[in-house]
């Protein structure tokens, strides 16, 4: 008898991240390295082999029973392939088949980042007991996944939930998917520097103008800085009620670095889902901070296998325990 473990990845366009994760979401044996992100595809490739190798090499890989993979998007999960938007030299890549070909025939499950972050806050983090939830990351970008009737909702191709590319203003911006006035173009950490910058605000001495640095400034009641931080959360709540109307969610969880700002960017989110999400089945709508952390997205790779459903470090023969 052998405990039953998931090799995730989770494939960013800064690192790529391996690890060995059991039935109750630990993440045991992890392996990184950089994403070569501006390399050929083989190149990139070449660094997955790295991870994998690392994990092979441990003694507990005799219990790896599949893989579950988390990609920056767009993924094609019924291809098997990624075209992440941040690593160029990956376009239609077929990752299923070549790591089903490192790993000697394990079957592998791929799905967007965002999806699993859902997968893995409903299995460990803020959505547990929520049958039905949108999980979001705020981040470089703006990405998320559903959980709809109980069950992760990963769509055909494993990007269902990709909030960040809902027009939420129908002139606005370019945004580099192609359309107009996205989530992600207005509420993403990089589109809240440039905002604030171009509506005159500073960074302090230390030059930093990140999205942190605006939300320490919103923080201190800087006019301009709580302003950006307003408007990102009035995008953030246009694209959130539109899909709480079109799918019924009673719980949006936010992750990722903007999170961080906290009150700074849940407080005005709060008041503009008061403005946006109207209908009586919506009004109730909850939102809480992620759960899950740096590790989520392993996790959530993990968890996309089902992974959580076969419950709490059951083994062989066991009962499984759906649900949490
Ligand atoms: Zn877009």
């Amino acid at each position: 008898m052998h405990t039953d473990y998931v090799a995730a990845l989770d494939i960013g366009g800064t690192k790529i991240a391996g690890a060995l994760v059991d039935g109750t979401g630990g993440v045991l044996v992890r392996a990184q390295r950089p994403t070569p992100a501006k390399e050929s595809g083989e190149r990139i490739m070449g660094a997955v082999e790295e991870v994998f190798g690392e994990l092979m090499a441990d003694p507990l890989w005799v219990g790896a029973s599949a893989v579950g993979i988390g990609s920056a998007g767009p993924v094609d999960a019924t291809a098997g392939t990624v075209s992440p938007v941040n690593v160029p030299g990956w376009r239609g890549f077929p990752l299923v088949e070549r790591v089903r070909a490192v790993t000697g025939g394990l079957p592998v499950t791929l799905v967007g980042d965002g999806v699993a972050i859902a997968a893995a806050e409903h299995w460990q983090g803020a959505a547990r007991g929520h049958d039905n939830a949108l999980c979001m990351v705020v981040s470089t970008g703006v990405g998320g996944g559903l959980v709809l009737g109980g069950a992760l909702h990963p769509g055909p191709t494993g990007n269902a939930g990709h909030i960040g590319h809902i027009s939420v203003d129908l002139d606005g911006d370019l945004c580099p998917c192609g359309s107009r006035g996205c989530v992600e173009r207005i509420a993403s950490g990089p589109n809240i520097a440039r905002w604030a910058m171009g509506a005159g605000w500073q960074p302090g001495p230390d030059g930093d103008a990140t999205a942190a640095a605006v939300a320490a400034s919103a923080a201190a009641g800087h006019p301009i800085a709580t302003a950006a931080f307003e408007r990102a959360a009035q995008a953030l709540a246009a694209g959130i009620a539109a899909t709480a109307t079109l799918v019924e969610v009673d719980l949006v969880v936010i992750g990722g670095g903007v999170s961080k700002a906290g009150e700074v960017l849940f407080g005005p989110l709060r008041r503009s889902l008061r403005d946006y999400a109207t209908l009586s089945f919506v009004q109730g709508l909850k939102v809480a901070p992620a759960m899950t952390g740096t590790d989520g997205g392993l996790v959530g790779a993990a968890a996309a296998t089902g992974l959580g459903a076969r419950g709490l470090g059951a083994r062989d023969g066991d009962a499984a325990v759906v649900g949490g």
